[in-house]
């Protein structure tokens, strides 16, 4: 199948030399990236005229809880802390099956799609007992949407008995998680450059599992060839925590259990100190940022510009809905800046930094940055495009890239996914939103009654 995206007003490409391109096109051949340029365009089976479109590279969500859509904006813990509001919603989560898996990420996946996500992880750690195959489940709808995906495998084993915070009913035992990352890795996972479906191993945090099964996921990285992704540094009480029962500070902690290293990626990272910094650089880690989550739980201001000085990888997260109660990606990149300027002043990041790091930046975090992240040729063709005469944009176009970032760009118009057109007009193709958000909000009532 030959494309032609044609007469595109800007392409911001994120190549190596940041290149820009004005009435350009892109051509796909098979879901990859032939040609980018402004000459005569070889010809193809389909065009698509996109002389109104300010085009980007897909935008790739670096951390996410899908089926916590189901629990927005929980009215009894609206202005909790975190280990407040996870106490409360464990008790509603544990009663969450494998419809509410697959609903909830197919409305998390729209919704991120919709703001130009093209590419996202996931962070499955609640696995209730008796309940089997929530990854599956997540897949089936992931596979459903067209959008890349790289789920983590996560889970929990240090229940409240043995001084953690989730209750007896969501903490598996490590030989059954064993046997089913196995499973899944075997059936799923595709290590392949261009791949859609990657899997990765990701015990939740510190708090809520063993140190034993903590560093039994090196090894098992090692041995399968997979990431390895925690929640991290996230809040005061969890640097208590780590102090009290590890005698470390979470970094340190990480350190000691063989977790600093090349294959890991960390959420949050919001309290470190500029020794733990100069460690996630030695060991070349990777950072997800969530600034609304940290926002809407009160955790802090990470150092993301620092970080972003010293070339560490950061890719930026819409976090779970349930702490940040939007799966907006756009607006999370534009407080990404805003927040770095409440901290470090108006100069601190560039509106071309975070889109940086929302692109190139996530896909190194997740390690596919050969083939995802930029516009070029040899890459996948995961496009995304804005229309330039939006109300929001009016009298915002001299620079149309970052007008995505600085002025209210609203949905994305077009989105393409490994060369297959997903979102047309503003609206997902061959879809039907309005059946999935009828089901979402009878799952979510039922659940937070139950
Ligand atoms: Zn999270």
């Amino acid at each position: 199948m030959k494309m032609l995206l044609k007469n595109i007003n800007h392409i911001e490409t994120m190549n190596e030399e940041r290149e820009i391109i004005k009435k350009g096109y892109i051509y796909v051949e098979d879901g990859i990236i032939k040609n980018v340029g402004t000459d005569n365009p070889p010809p193809c089976d389909n065009s698509y005229d996109m002389q109104d479109y300010v085009v980007l590279p897909g935008f790739v969500n670096t951390h996410h809880h899908l089926y916590q859509s189901l629990f927005r904006n929980v009215k009894e813990v609206t202005s909790s802390k975190l280990f407040d509001w996870l106490v409360y919603l464990y008790e509603k989560w544990k009663n969450i099956d494998n419809e509410a898996v697959y609903i909830s990420a197919l409305t998390a996946l729209y919704e991120m799609m919709l703001t130009g996500v093209t590419t996202s992880t996931d962070m499955l750690y609640l696995h209730p007992k008796g309940r089997e195959n929530f990854i599956d489940s997540e897949i089936d709808a992931a596979l459903r949407t067209g959008i890349r995906f790289h789920p983590a495998r996560g889970f929990m084993t240090l229940s409240k008995k043995d001084g953690g915070l989730p209750p007896d009913s969501v903490v598996q035992k490590m030989d059954d998680i064993l046997e089913d990352i196995d499973r899944l890795i075997n059936k799923y996972h595709d290590p392949k450059k261009y791949s859609m479906l990657r899997i990765a191993i990701a015990p939740c945090s510190p708090f809520s599992v063993t140190k034993e099964s903590m560093e039994e996921t090196v090894d098992l990285s090692n041995k399968y060839g997979v990431l390895l992704h925690t929640h991290l540094a996230e809040t005061r009480d969890e640097e208590e925590f780590c102090i009290q029962k590890f005698g470390k500070r979470p970094v340190d902690y990480m350190e000691e259990i063989g977790w600093l290293n090349d294959k890991a990626w960390f959420a949050h990272l919001v309290w470190l100190s500029e020794s733990d910094i100069d460690k996630l650089k030695k060991n070349d880690c990777g950072m997800a940022h969530c600034p609304l989550s940290n926002m809407r739980l009160g955790s802090g201001i990470a150092p993301v510009k620092n970080m972003y000085d010293k070339k560490i990888r950061i890719g930026i997260a819409v976090d779970g809905s349930a702490s940040n109660d939007s799966g907006n990606f756009i607006q999370e990149i534009r407080t990404t800046l805003m927040l770095q300027r409440v901290k470090n002043g108006a100069d601190a990041l560039t509106p071309r930094d975070v889109l940086y790091m929302a692109t190139m930046g996530g896909a190194k975090v997740l390690r596919m940055d050969d083939y995802i992240g930029s516009i070029e040729p040899g890459k996948s063709a995961d496009i995304i495009g804005l229309k330039m005469d939006k109300l929001g944009f009016a009298g915002g176009l001299s620079d149309p890239a970052t007008a995505v970032v600085m002025c209210d760009a609203g949905r994305v118009d077009f989105s393409m996914i490994n060369g297959k057109i997903r979102i047309k007009d503003s609206k997902i193709v061959n879809e039907n939103i309005d059946k999935i958000i009828e089901k979402q909000n009878s799952i979510s009532e039922r659940l937070l009654n139950s």
